[in-house]
């Protein structure tokens, strides 16, 4: 590990004065120190913003709830008002990791984690997104990688948060000098999209304050498929919410993660959603618009029926029927 400078901030300010280019902002650690130690990073400085003032706090406002970068995952999954009103946020929080890192893990760091892909991990190998000349991933082990990208490395989303905040339409509040920004999710992994190189659309020294979601209260629901049960994350993810009468949905959003740099939403899959009766038929047709542009890689192809079980159990869960059980 390269020796660096550690210093902790007292304010938002006074953390962009101190965090360069080249320098870090820590939370948790459970991602930073692993690249550090892995020689994946090598800041010149880190600046600790654990403590900054407002960060640590769960709010809720009069449109919807407000929730401070440093409040850790284990806050949101234990929040009693968030397991009522936003199930599916509670149950994205709840299956992150394990214990130890959702005791240590915040909000602000689940969204800005760096790729997990293993070529990138690896101290010994330099990838197109850490700086090399090539994506090893699109030719060799792509099991854990995206079935869509817009540029050469196929890395994936893995945030749990980031899945189900953008089926709440939340942003991400985030300090740029001296500009004030919100970003909604599509937004926030825009740059990853395009450019091989960006884990997300924060530039060096922008600091996640808050996250907003613009609802109260929202039927939610939030599903993964893992290899293991504990310490792992999603092979996919699904995020389903809308407002549920009778049997007929409006309002719909649907998302996906780990398979595509951006969360993954397909605009007409939403809209399509609109006023109608959920059943087994419907589902079949928005996982098709979900997949329709799907470029399976050698390794991958098994994340594609994964993705119509989860869009299949997700609209079911929001329904509150059994859509293989009741043969609707
Ligand atoms: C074994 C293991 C299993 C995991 N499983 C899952 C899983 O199933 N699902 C899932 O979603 N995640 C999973 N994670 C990721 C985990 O949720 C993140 O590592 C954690 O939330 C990061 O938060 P942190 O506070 O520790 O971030 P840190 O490690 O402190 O920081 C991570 C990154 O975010 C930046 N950062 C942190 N705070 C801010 C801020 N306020 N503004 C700007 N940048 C900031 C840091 O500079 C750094 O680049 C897993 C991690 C591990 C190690
Ligand atoms: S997928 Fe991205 S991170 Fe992984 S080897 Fe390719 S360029 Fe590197």
């Amino acid at each position: 590990m390269k020796p660096f400078q550690y210093v902790t901030a007292p304010t938002a300010k006074r953390a962009l004065e101190l965090c360069g280019k080249k320098d870090k902002f820590l939370a948790g650690g459970t991602d930073l120190l692993g690249e550090i130690k892995d020689h994946v990073s090598a800041p010149g400085r880190v600046v600790n913003i654990k403590h900054l003032p407002g960060t640590r706090d769960i709010v809720e406002t009069e449109t919807g709830w407000k929730l401070g970068a440093n409040v850790t995952i284990a806050e949101i999954a234990g929040h009693s008002g968030l397991q009522k009103n936003l199930p599916g946020l509670a149950e994205a929080a709840a299956r992150v990791g394990s214990p130890q890192i959702r005791n240590m893990g915040t909000l602000a760091g689940n969204l800005a984690q760096h790729s997990r892909c293993w070529y990138y991990r690896h101290q010994d190998v330099q990838c197109l997104k850490n700086g090399g000349y090539r994506c090893y991933a699109r030719e060799a082990e792509n099991k854990y990688h995206s079935l869509f990208s817009g540029n050469p490395c196929i890395s994936p989303v893995v945030s749990n948060m980031a899945v189900i905040f953008a089926t709440l339409n939340a942003t991400v509040n985030i300090l740029r000098g001296s500009q004030d920004l919100n970003m909604t999710m599509g937004e926030f992994y825009l740059n990853a999209w395009f450019n091989p190189y960006a884990h997300n659309s924060l530039q060096p020294s922008d600091l996640i304050l808050h996250i907003d979601i613009p609802v109260k209260a929202q039927p939610c629901v939030y599903l993964q498929v893992s290899e293991k049960s504990d310490f792992d994350w999603a092979l996919v993810s699904c995020a389903a919410a809308g407002s549920v009468n009778g049997n007929t949905i409006s309002n719909a959003r649907i998302a996906l993660g780990a398979i595509s740099p951006l969360v993954h939403e397909v605009e007409e899959a939403n809209d399509f959603l609109e006023g109608k009766e959920l059943d087994r038929r419907v589902a079949n047709m928005v996982a098709d618009m979900i997949l329709s542009e799907a470029v399976p890689l050698e390794h991958n192809g098994y994340k594609e029926p994964m993705v119509r079980a989860l869009v299949h159990r997700a609209l079911s869960a929001l329904s509150g029927k059994n859509f293989e059980e009741d043969g609707s």
